[in-house]
C-alpha cells in the first residue's frame, strides 16, 4: 500500500511507518533474489467432475519458499511484485511451466487442461498474445488446453483495454475462466459481453455454502445465471460432502477444493494424475 506523509499527521506514526518501509523495502530486495535463485516454486489443485471424481483440469498455484519464512502465500507476495513491475515477467515464467507440463501430459497420454492465473497488469502487456503464441510453438501444445483465470475484479481498473486482450487471447484459442466470481460489481449485461467460457465461484460463498443461506441463495443466482448465459460453472474451496452434495443438486458440476485435494507440487502432477484415474476409472 502506499502511503504519504501529510501534514499535521501525528508523530505517533512515524515509528510503525518506518517499520512497515523498512520491511517491505527487505522484502523487495528478497523477493528479487528469490527469482534469481529459484525459491519461487508452483502448486497445482485439480479441478474436478463432482459426481464421477474425473479430473478436468488442475489450477497452478505460485508459493515462495522463503529460506526463513518458510513457504509463503501469493497474497504475501504478489502485490509486491506488480509494484515492484516483475509480475509480467514472472507470469511468463508460471506459463511457460504450465505449458511444458501440458506437453508432457500429452505426451504421456494423460489428459487434463492446465488453468493459470494471470494478473490484470499482464493483460495490459500487447506482447501477452505473442509471447503466448511463441510458447504454443516451442512446445507443441494446442492453446485450447490452456485456461486463464481472469480476477473478476482485474476489470475495475481499465475495463475497456482488458476486455479487448480477452478477445484476443479468445480468438488465440486459450479458455478463459472470470475468477472470484460474486466479489466484485459485475452485472449480468457485463459478463454477457466477455468471452468467458467459465465462471468461478469465490472461495468466500462456497466453503461455508451448507451453513448460510445467503451464500446458498447467491451461489444459485449464480449458477442459474450462468447456465442462461451458456457458461460453465466451478465452484471452488469445496471443503466437504455437505457442499458438494449441495452444489450438484443446484446444478454445478464442476468443483476444486482441499475435498479432492490440496494444492501440491506441480512437478508431481503426471504421476498423481495417472494414479487417480488409474482409481476412478470414470
Ligand atoms: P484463486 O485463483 O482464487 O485461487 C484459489 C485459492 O483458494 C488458492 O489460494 C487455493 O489454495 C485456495 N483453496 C483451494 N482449495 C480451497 C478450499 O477448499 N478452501 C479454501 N478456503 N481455500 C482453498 P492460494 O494458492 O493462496 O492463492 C491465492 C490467490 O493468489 C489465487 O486465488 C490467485 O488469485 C493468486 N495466484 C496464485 N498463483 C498465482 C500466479 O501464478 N499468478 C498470479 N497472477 N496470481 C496467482
Ligand atoms: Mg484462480
Ligand atoms: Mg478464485
Ligand atoms: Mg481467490
Amino acid at each position: 500500500q502506499h502511503f504519504q506523509w501529510q501534514r499535521g499527521a501525528s508523530l505517533l506514526f512515524a515509528p510503525d511507518m518506518i517499520n512497515y518501509t523498512t520491511e517491505k523495502l527487505a522484502l523487495m530486495a528478497e523477493l528479487r533474489q528469490a527469482i534469481d535463485e529459484d525459491q519461487l516454486v508452483l502448486f497445482v489443485q485439480p479441478q474436478m467432475a463432482m459426481r464421477n471424481r474425473q479430473v478436468l483440469a488442475a489450477e497452478v498455484l505460485i508459493r515462495w519458499r522463503h529460506p526463513k519464512r518458510g513457504l509463503l502465500a501469493p497474497e504475501a507476495f504478489l502485490a509486491l511484485a506488480e509494484e515492484m513491475g516483475v509480475i509480467y515477467p514472472l507470469s511468463l515464467w508460471v506459463l511457460e511451466q504450465a505449458i511444458k507440463t501440458i506437453a508432457s501430459l500429452t505426451e504421456q497420454q494423460l489428459v487434463s487442461r492446465i488453468a493459470v492465473n494471470i494478473s490484470s497488469k499482464d493483460l495490459l502487456q500487447d506482447e501477452l498474445i505473442e509471447a503466448l503464441e511463441q510458447l504454443f510453438e516451442k512446445y507443441q501444445v494446442k492453446p485450447q488446453l490452456l485456461m486463464l483465470e481472469v480476477s473478476e475484479n482485474a476489470l475495475l481498473a481499465e475495463p475497456e483495454r482488458t476486455m479487448a486482450m480477452m478477445q484476443r487471447l479468445h480468438r488465440l484459442g486459450v479458455e478463459l475462466a472470470l475468477d472470484d466470481f460474486g466479489t466484485g460489481f459485475s452485472s449480468l449485461a457485463y459478463l454477457r459481453k466477455l468471452p468467458v467460457q467459465y465462471v468461478k465461484v469465490d472461495c468466500s460463498f462456497i466453503s461455508e455454502l451448507h451453513k448460510t443461506e445467503a451464500h446458498m441463495a447467491i451461489t444459485g443466482a449464480i449458477i442459474d445465471m450462468a447456465r442462461n448465459l451458456g457458461l460453465g460453472v466451478i465452484a471452488e474451496g469445496v471443503e466437504g460432502a455437505e457442499v458438494e452434495d449441495k452444489l450438484l443438486r443446484m446444478g454445478c458440476a464442476r468443483g476444486q477444493g482441499f475435498w479432492y485435494s490440496q494444492p501440491f507440487e506441480l512437478s508431481g502432477f503426471p504421476a498423481w494424475l495417472k494414479q487417480w484415474q488409474h482409481r476412478h476409472p470414470g
